[in-house]
């Protein structure tokens, strides 16, 4: 009943018996119950035709608070969030020279924690949870691989556990960007999503919607091949789509464009804004973000010819950056790439949780949590 609240939004008992099979005195006891653990409140009345006006419950933004925590290859942003996962405030600590390593991330975490909390007004000990969004994989053990970070088989919820009082939920950063889009961005009322993560590093989440919630599985999406001998990747591979579509790649690009003027900005996020600036007229910036679009629009062609979902949305920093510019283009290139009868079922549509999206994804783990296995 919680997580039909909370998805879904508000709702009345009669609509919560229907939704769930339960009977009328369960759901009204369990409704008693969540009003009293102030996880639930009356949110007015609703007309119904002839009958008696039916109140509506809604969760209650203010029961608890969660932080969500990127950290990304270009910078670390710690957010704190209600439990609805409204932003109350952020802090981020731009890394432009590979990253510290992983002993001074943990202190950057816990400071960026102590500066929103204290923004807020907000107790750190009395937080819902923690939740971390890590470029690479978490394995059960707790265990971090994270390639573009150096990282192997880093300890960090280990590095974190002794400084943050709440409990911490470790998850790769794709996945938990899936999860925020299908649950308060894009992806709302998707089947199948297939939500895509471009940053320096490209990957994806497979998202599927159910009436109790949404599940979602990473792809490495960024590292299939789409040139043969191609492009140098990081991996060790050549011609894989984040060798074309990565923010680091773009701009390499760029930069080895006879003529092109050099980007007046510093660190690679700034050079992508500049570079759209940039590409207002015509040159070399257009011209590289018109090569990004084709290559995009070929993974994304891809992901629609293997997996038809119904909707496809590009999310991450560098979507949010590029997107607006790119946009009609990479549609243009995935017209062109798939079937035609496939992609009539898919939209392609930009991230709408902005620059926060990772962040408010980590923010999910937490909240998930509570969903499916309750606590205080
Ligand atoms: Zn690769």
């Amino acid at each position: 009943m919680l997580t039909r609240l909370y998805l879904h939004g508000p709702a009345s008992r009669f609509d919560l018996m229907l939704a769930t099979g339960l009977s009328s005195a369960t759901v009204s006891n369990v409704v008693t119950g969540l009003v009293a653990d102030g996880l639930v409140a009356e949110a007015g009345l609703l007309d119904s035709d002839g009958g008696r006006p039916r109140t509506l419950l809604e969760v209650r933004p203010g029961y608890a608070r969660v932080v969500g925590v990127d950290i990304g290859e270009t910078h670390v942003q710690v957010g704190l969030f209600d439990w609805t996962l409204d932003t109350l405030a952020t802090a981020t600590f731009p890394m432009d020279d590979g990253g510290p390593e992983p002993e001074l991330l943990a202190g950057l975490v816990t400071a960026g924690i102590e500066e929103v909390t204290a923004k807020a007004g907000a107790d750190s000990a009395a937080l819902l949870g923690i939740g971390v969004g890590v470029p690479g994989t978490v394995l059960p053990d707790g265990l971090v691989h994270a390639p573009t970070l150096g990282w192997s088989g880093v300890p960090f919820e280990g590095l974190l556990r002794p400084h943050v009082a709440a409990p911490l939920h470790l998850d790769n950063c794709a996945r938990t960007l899936g999860q925020a889009e299908m649950w308060r961005g894009a992806g709302r009322g998707a089947e199948r999503a297939i939500v895509g993560l471009l940053a320096v590093g490209v990957g994806a989440a497979v998202a599927t919607g159910s009436p109790d919630g949404v599940t979602s599985t990473t792809s490495e999406w960024g590292h299939t091949v789409i040139e043969a001998g191609g492009a140098a990747c990081r991996c060790g591979s050549h011609g894989c789509l984040e060798a074309y579509v990565g923010a680091e790649a773009i701009l390499g690009h760029y930069e080895r464009t006879p003529g092109a003027p050099r980007l007046a900005a510093a660190g690679v996020e700034r050079k992508i804004a500049a570079l759209v600036d940039a590409a207002a007229g015509p040159g070399p910036a257009a011209d590289t973000l018109h090569r990004t679009a084709e290559y995009l629009g070929i993974g994304v062609a891809n992901l629609i010819n293997l997996l038809s979902p119904d909707r496809v949305i590009l999310s991450g920093w560098l979507s949010s950056a590029l997107g607006p510019a790119v946009l009609p283009a990479v549609r243009d290139a995935v017209r062109r790439h798939s079937l035609a009868y496939m992609a009539e079922g898919t939209r392609l549509e930009l991230g709408s949780l902005g620059h926060e999206a990772v962040a408010l994804g980590a923010a999910t783990l937490a909240v998930h949590g509570l969903l499916t296995a309750g606590g205080r």
